[in-house]
């Protein structure tokens, strides 16, 4: 058997994990091996008495700054993450998409740094070869949450770990696309029906209507995915 999808995250909390990732699709795939998470302590890589990680910012300014040293131990420490792509978790990196995310999760799993205070010395950026990537333009308190983000969008595309094998054929960003709507039981909710397409039985009709609605929704609501996807042939557009 191949080994399966690896996650190393180095964390100054790693009783973070596997926190939200233990539980529904993510969780079950990783009680039955299709995953494996290890979370690692980076404060265990410390050498000095007081055992500490960070420092103050050189140049001065507020806050404090992971050191390159103690980050690089941590790094260096990870077995089993050897052949991993290195990712420093970063409001400052490559913006995270659902195509960055199938290219992850096609290869062997992630060393993830997760960055805490003012951020990390970029020296251990450069030594270490950490590729900087951002969940969205806000900034949390750490890294750990945008870690679980990457992993858990990975995840849920491993083989096996979605009930059906295609549902995420055409989900939202699927050819820089919005979801169309989605609908289930009851009937008539508070007045409002289930559009009457989707009962129709007609598979072709259903996709049609789908696929335009999908189409209407991006172009009202992202206007720069419209403008980037390359449209296909017959589509509203013309
Ligand atoms: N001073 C930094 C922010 C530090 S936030 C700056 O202005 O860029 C502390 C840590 O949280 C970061 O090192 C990073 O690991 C994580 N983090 C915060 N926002 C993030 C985001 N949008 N995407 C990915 N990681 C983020």
């Amino acid at each position: 058997m191949i080994a399966p999808w690896r996650a190393t995250v180095l964390t100054l909390f790693p009783e973070m994990f596997p926190g939200p990732l233990g539980v529904s699709l993510a969780g079950k795939a990783l009680l039955s091996g299709l995953w494996a998470l290890e979370a690692r302590d980076i404060r265990a890589s410390t050498t000095d008495r007081h055992r500490s990680v960070d420092d103050t910012p050189a140049g001065g300014g507020p806050g404090m700054v992971l050191r390159a040293d103690v980050l690089a131990a941590a790094i260096d420490a990870a077995d089993g993450a050897a052949g991993l792509p290195r990712l420093l978790m970063s409001p400052r990196g490559r913006p995270l998409t659902q195509s960055a995310v199938r290219d992850f999760a096609a290869g062997p799993g992630a060393l993830i740094v997760c960055g805490r205070f003012e951020g990390i010395d970029q020296r251990v950026i450069e030594a270490r070869g950490l590729q900087e990537v951002s969940i969205g333009d806000y900034v949390l308190s750490g890294g750990e949450i945008p870690a679980m983000a990457l992993i858990d969008a990975c995840v849920r595309l491993l083989p096996g770990v979605m009930g059906k094998a295609d549902s995420a054929a055409d989900e939202s960003f699927t050819d820089s696309l919005l979801e169309y709507p989605q609908y289930t039981r009851p009937q008539a909710f508070e007045g409002r029906q289930i559009p009457q397409v989707l009962s129709s039985g007609d598979h072709a009709k259903v996709a049609a209507w789908r696929r335009a609605e999908a189409e209407a929704l991006t172009r009202a609501r992202r206007p720069d995915l419209w403008a980037r996807r390359k449209a296909p042939k017959n589509t509203t557009d013309g």
